[in-house]
Formats: structure tokens, sequence, C-alpha cells
């Protein structure tokens, strides 16, 4: 088992090319998997894989697409204010099945409150109400998009406050207690169990890929009756394999890992078996 997860950023738009834009990035790199002869499987199967609950060859010669945050780009074809239309990321996925028949899905990490989503979508984007939730439980029942878990509210450090108990805000390292796991991970499972029901989060990316001891040895391992998680994600650039840690399983972000179309292909061919 070498399975390479790669991870995108719809909010990534700084123009319209490969390296500014990550809507050009991911249909450019659905050309390249397609290319390859790699399959696209959802990060679900890869963690079914890694807990013995799916044989091996269930992810043979594949690829898992991951996104973090959860705002409208993820869903919608938007009008960006500087850079003009973008197909969303679900459009860019339809589309690629549309044309190669393969299936292909992505997992969206969302930001669960709603509170703190409101105030991002003013610190971090244009302030037009553009992270919402209204569409995730269409992408829910769709199966484009998968919706798991980011956190109660990323620990951000634009929020005027946060769940953390001290406000160590703008890191997760500091999250090492279990009022602050149960607070930022915890509530944010049950949150999207209640509104997506009957989908249950299993699934977690660390925000800002951080992780901690307390976290990986403690928390994540030892209260899965209450927060009933498979599995957690980093944002470090190795592939999943076999006796990989399920609360530290690797991904490749797209910019910081790879930045061209080339250097995408290169990484994934050292990945064929
Ligand atoms: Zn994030």
């Amino acid at each position: 088992m070498k399975v390479p997860i790669l991870t995108y950023h719809s909010s990534n738009i700084d123009g319209n090319d490969y390296v500014t834009n990550n809507h050009v990035a991911l249909a450019e790199d659905l050309h390249t998997i397609a290319r390859l002869g790699l399959r696209i499987v959802p990060v679900a199967r890869v963690v079914d894989v890694l807990l013995g609950e799916a044989p091996p060859a269930s992810v043979k010669n594949a690829v898992a697409l991951t996104c973090d945050d959860g705002s409208y780009f993820d869903w919608h074809d938007m009008k960006h204010p500087r850079h003009g239309p973008q197909r969303g990321f679900a459009g860019i996925l339809r589309d690629h099945t549309a044309r190669t028949g393969q299936p292909a899905q992505m997992t969206s990490f969302v930001i669960v409150s709603p509170e703190a989503r409101a105030v991002l979508d003013v610190t971090c984007m244009a302030g037009r109400d553009w992270w919402r939730d209204d569409w995730w439980r269409d992408a829910a029942s769709e199966g484009v998009i998968a919706i798991e878990n980011h956190s109660w509210d990323h620990n951000h450090a634009t929020l005027p406050r946060t769940v953390q108990r001290e406000q160590n805000k703008g890191t997760f390292e500091t999250i090492d207690s279990y009022a602050d796991a149960d607070a930022e991970i915890r509530a944010a499972a049950d949150w999207l169990n209640v509104h997506l029901a009957p989908n249950r989060s299993t699934l977690f990316a660390y925000p800002y890929g951080e992780w901690n001891d307390y976290l990986v040895r403690e928390y994540l391992p030892h209260y899965i009756h209450e927060h009933r998680l498979r599995a957690a994600f980093t944002g470090e650039p190795h592939p999943v394999e076999a006796n990989t840690d399920r609360w530290l399983l690797p991904r490749y972000v797209c910019g910081p890992h790879w930045k061209t179309p080339d250097e995408l292909e290169s990484l994934l061919r050292g990945m064929r078996v």
C-alpha cells in the first residue's frame, strides 16, 4: 500500500494560472492522474484499507483528493472579484467524470462553527457571505464532495475568541488539553453528525496541519467512544503506507509540495506499483 493524498484549497485564487489558482491546478492534475492510469478513490477507502476493513487491492495505483476549510469555492461556480469566473471544485470533478467515465471524489475538511465562518469570510475572503454551510448536505448526498471535520473554529488567529481556553490562537499545537480537544474536535464532529445525518463524520484534518503528542498519543486514541473518529490527517509530504499511524496520515499540499504538473507527475510516478 502506497497511496498519495493530494490536498487543495479552493480559496487559493491569486490569478488564473497553475501556480496562483488551485482550480486551474486541480483541473490540470486530474488530466495527469488519468494519463498515468491512476484511479481516484475516496480518502475514506484509504482509511478502510489501513484499518484492515477493505482489501489493499482496492487502493492499488490510486490517489485520494482532499481540500480544506469548506468555502463556497469548493462547491459553486463563482465569479471572483479580481480574477473572474471560477469553476468550483465539484464542477471540475464532475467534468472529469463526464470526460473519462471515471469516478472522482474529493473530501472537504470544513471549519464547522457557523459563527467562526461568518467572521473568517470577512477576515480571509471578500466578505460576501461565501463561507456558509448551505451546500454541505447536497454535497454529502450527491457524493462528489464528502464533508469531514477540520475542527470547530480552526483556532484561527483572526477570530475575536476561539474555544481554546487561554486564547492561544493561530496554531493547533496549543490544543493540548481534554477541554480544548473536546471543544475543537468532538463538538465539531457532533455538529456534523446532527446536521448532515444520516452521514457520520469519521475523519479529521488538523488545522494548519499541526498536531501534538497529547492529541496523537492520548486524546484521539483514548476517546474514540466520544469523538468517534477513525483517522486524522496532517500536511506532511508522504504517501499513506501499511504502517502509517492512523492519527498522522500524511497529505501532499498543492503549492508547498508540488508547483507544476511535471512535479506532480514525478511525485505520482514514484508511487506506482
Ligand atoms: Zn485549514
